[in-house]
């Protein structure tokens, strides 16, 4: 069987795990069930799968956590079944102990760089860890349940040197399958129009613990994790980085574009040299899957002089621009395939976006998959260029 026959097959056999779970009632107890089952039967493909093919080749065991010290990302319903265990396994104690780690890690890492927060990893462990052991081992995340390591060595320098791009040899076959196992949960609640948007666990942690009944409000369809100032999610950081970048990219350059069909080209213009400096900026719009491909994004801004999150503000412009001309919607997915090296020195730290590799890598390249979120961009100041020749060839 191909990986994309692979993808499909294992991407029905969880949907069909959580409609016979949550068919009958959409409700607590068939989203906790449904998780369980799903994450049961990812951990054992993926164990089936080491033990035919990568016998003795993963490296973590119990009691080893360097990988607990990174900031993870969890759904809304993940969450949700992380508290609904620490509501009835946690003793005071544990629950005291819980909000002063929350405390701490915002206090270290809220707002702050991912370089700070690099630095800062080993005194911000993941809240959950205690003795070097998770404290909620049996319904840890889906992204928790991924890791592996080829190398016990790799992670130790990793969190020694502090170095985040640093290459750490992983189980694919796991990352396949917990990915899998994720974009399943955000499908179905998308589906059931409740919120799926990732967000940090120690702010996910917090809204939980700081409000009245959590579940059933996040059941009834309400945003339980945007309402509140003291845990802001993901969007709500991105736009107060996007909300300096915009505007000092808005100084320095335009963009105009020019439509045809389901293909938009950008223009950008710089006003400091009087001229077009990039034409090379091309989204498609696919109506079949209601997502947006990045066919080709070359600002050629790192020629610019202080060029720094320029790149970013020219690509959160044109998607937000993109989004409005096609109505795409809230958690719609972002297609996009660039070299490893520009991955890794701008895909992947990119804050506006959730940018996630969902094939193999291969020699050079990578298939990267984003999600959009709907923010209040102003997009208005991207006017229809003058009609040219015909577009540019892709
Ligand atoms: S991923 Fe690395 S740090 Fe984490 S358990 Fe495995 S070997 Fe240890
Ligand atoms: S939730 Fe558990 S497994 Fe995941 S990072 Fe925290 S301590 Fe580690």
């Amino acid at each position: 069987m191909d990986r994309t026959n692979a993808e499909d097959a294992l991407k029905n056999l969880f949907i069909q795990i959580t409609s016979a779970h949550l068919k009958p009632d959409f409700s607590q107890l068939g989203i906790k069930a449904a998780l369980h089952e799903i994450m049961d039967l990812a951990a054992s493909i993926v164990e089936n799968v080491h033990e035919t093919q990568e016998e003795d080749r993963v490296e973590c065991k119990s009691g080893c956590s360097y990988c607990c010290y990174n900031q993870i990302k969890l759904t809304p319903a993940e969450a949700l079944l992380i508290f609904s265990w620490i509501d009835t396994a946690f003793t005071d104690q544990d629950r005291t102990l819980l909000g002063e780690r929350i405390q701490n890690n915002r206090l270290l890492t809220e707002g702050k760089s991912l370089e700070t927060r690099v630095r800062v990893k080993k005194s911000s462990p993941c809240i959950f860890l205690q003795q070097e052991k998770c404290s909620i081992y049996p319904v840890r995340p889906l992204i928790c349940r991924s890791w592996t390591s080829y190398s016990h060595e790799a992670c130790v320098d990793a969190f020694q040197s502090g170095n985040h791009n640093s290459e750490i040899e992983t189980s694919s076959s796991s990352n396949f399958v917990y990915y899998l196992a994720r974009e399943t949960v955000r499908t179905v609640c998308r589906y059931h129009g409740v919120d799926s948007t990732p967000l940090e666990l120690p702010r996910a942690m917090d809204c939980c613990l700081t409000n009245k009944e959590p579940f059933t409000r996040w059941l009834g369809g309400e945003h339980l994790f945007d309402r509140l100032p003291a845990c802001r999610n993901m969007e709500d950081s991105t736009f107060s980085f996007m909300d300096i970048q915009v505007p000092a990219f808005l100084d320095r350059f335009s963009l105009s574009y020019q439509q045809d069909g389901s293909c938009i080209e950008y223009f950008l213009y710089s006003r400091e040299k009087e001229r077009e400096i990039s034409t090379e900026l091309i989204l498609s719009y696919s109506s079949h899957s209601k997502s947006l491909n990045v066919s080709k994004f070359y600002p050629e801004l790192y020629r610019e002089t202080i060029h720094k999150y320029m790149s970013a503000a020219c690509l959160f412009l044109i998607i937000h621009h993109a989004a409005s001309v096609f109505g795409i919607h809230r958690d719609s997915f972002i297609f996009l395939e660039t070299r490893n090296q520009v991955f890794e020195a701008f895909y992947s730290r990119l804050k506006n976006f959730d940018f996630l590799i969902h094939h193999d890598r291969t020699a050079d390249n990578c298939n990267v998959r984003g999600i959009y979120h709907v923010l209040p961009v102003e997009t208005s100041m991207i006017t229809a260029a003058e009609p040219r020749a015909e577009m540019t060839a892709f």
